[in-house]
């Protein structure tokens, strides 16, 4: 639905915008440039809060020029730039672009964002967006509210950043859809968001799959991609650009269809994986991360057993294939109570344990007295929605 991502997990804000602000300029009258350009909380920048007692602050490294591939840069001379840093625990390497150095406290990784170590090597840091930022989708926000007014006016238990509209494509250029993006402070999703009054629902966002332009591959940018070019088109090894065959060939499944086709059996398998995986990830993260609001007093056991059983399970590659449709998962609930041996089937349904962990997000995160009813209430509406 949406032609736009803001998914800027690697801080490189810049280029998104830019190119957004382009396509904008071209298409909708001048006034509305301004009204749609995503906006952010004025000299907002990512940090860890000094309250956080997780055990890792991750900070990503990457040279400000995108050719500086700092990411394939010896280790021993890395070091060597970063001698003087405190607190480091570890370093990774992400990918060619990108480093990450993983500090033991929250002050040491702030402190590192602004170290002259990164200056005098025309390097940049960023705290990376999935540690300390959610973004959520609200729907039916109407479309005169420019992305300025909606982020002074939005109310939330958690602290807004960043609102973005969703865009659509057209013939001539880009119309606003009545769907935003709200970037919030902390690892938990609030569940409304209120607006002049009129609560709303915030919906978990999932940032569209990438794609890559050069090998037409899944999960990684042309900007990293060490494969071969291959054509969109015919699946020759040549730019879509250069292509003068007469028939279309999809690299990836073999079919009729650019390679980029939404209507790829290949990519539409890739594209259900990645939400799935996102989301658990999001929940995993949650679930494990101390951030987590307490839930009340009798619903301790229900989160200890989420910490010890259910979120390790999430965050294990997982083989089996999920299926769309929950009635497979609804009737292994209903069996439950009777059939002991029928928790090992839960224990693998990776769908379910997804719509328990939810279960307990929402909890964690809703203000109101969780009764017993109201628990066993949401939790069969997420099982059967
Ligand atoms: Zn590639
Ligand atoms: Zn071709
Ligand atoms: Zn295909």
């Amino acid at each position: 639905m949406s032609s736009e991502s803001d998914g800027d997990e690697d801080g490189s804000k810049k280029s998104p915008v830019d190119l957004k602000k382009r396509r904008l300029d071209t298409s909708i009258k001048s006034n509305d440039v301004d009204k749609y350009k995503p906006y952010s909380k004025p000299d907002y920048k990512r940090s860890y809060p000094d309250n956080s007692n997780k055990e890792e602050f991750p900070v990503y490294v990457q040279g400000i020029k995108p050719e500086d591939k700092i990411g394939n840069k010896n280790p021993l001379q890395l070091s060597k730039i970063f001698k003087n840093v405190k607190g480091i625990k570890e370093c990774r390497r992400i990918n060619a672009a990108k480093i990450m150095l993983v500090f033991k406290q929250a002050a040491a990784a702030n402190d590192f964002l602004s170290h002259v170590s990164l200056r005098d090597n025309n390097m940049k840091a960023f705290v990376p967006a999935s540690s300390v930022e959610r973004v959520g989708k609200i729907r039916f926000i109407p479309k005169e509210c420019s992305n300025a007014d909606l982020y002074h006016k939005l109310m939330a238990d958690s602290e807004i950043v960043g609102v973005r509209r969703f865009m659509k494509r057209t013939g001539d250029g880009l119309e606003p859809l009545t769907t935003i993006s709200v970037t919030f402070v902390g690892t938990v999703l609030p569940q409304y968001v209120y607006l002049d009054n009129w609560r709303y629902r915030v919906f978990t966002y999932i940032p569209p799959l990438m794609q890559c332009f050069k090998c037409m591959g899944f999960r990684h940018s042309a900007k990293v991609c060490r494969n071969d070019q291959v054509c969109s088109k015919c699946s020759g090894g040549h730019s879509y650009k250069e292509c003068s065959a007469e028939f279309l060939k999809c690299v990836n499944c073999g079919g009729d269809h650019l390679a980029v086709s939404r209507f790829c059996p290949q990519k539409a398998a890739q594209i259900k994986k990645h939400e799935n995986n996102y989301s658990s990830k999001m929940y995993s993260t949650v679930l494990l991360s101390s951030d987590f609001p307490p839930l009340l007093p009798n619903d301790k056991s229900v989160v200890k057993l989420a910490h010890n059983k259910l979120a390790p399970s999430t965050v294990q590659p997982k083989k089996q294939k999920l299926s769309q449709n929950s009635s497979h998962s609804s009737t292994a609930v209903q069996s439950a109570p009777s059939n002991i041996g029928s928790y090992d089937q839960l224990i693998k349904d990776d769908q379910f344990l997804s719509k328990i962990i939810k279960t307990l997000v929402m909890l964690g995160n809703s203000n109101t007295a969780n009764t017993t009813a109201h628990i066993k209430e949401i939790l069969i509406q997420n099982l059967t929605k």
